[in-house]
């Protein structure tokens, strides 16, 4: 289980200063089904926009 995830998305609503994502837990998905073969095919689902 990952600990401490790291994250540059500043405008999403679990991120805080240094670059720390504060959810309780992150989906990460993959558009090229599943498996990935670039990192540019995933993304985290868990992203919030802040308003
Ligand atoms: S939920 Fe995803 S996009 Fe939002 S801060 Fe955490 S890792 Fe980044």
């Amino acid at each position: 289980m990952a600990k401490d995830v790291l994250c540059e998305v500043n405008n999403c609503k679990y991120w805080s200063n240094g670059n720390k994502c504060t959810a309780d837990a992150i989906y990460v998905v993959s558009h090229a089904g599943d498996r990935a073969t670039k990192q540019e095919e995933t993304d985290c689902k868990t992203f919030d926009p802040e308003m």
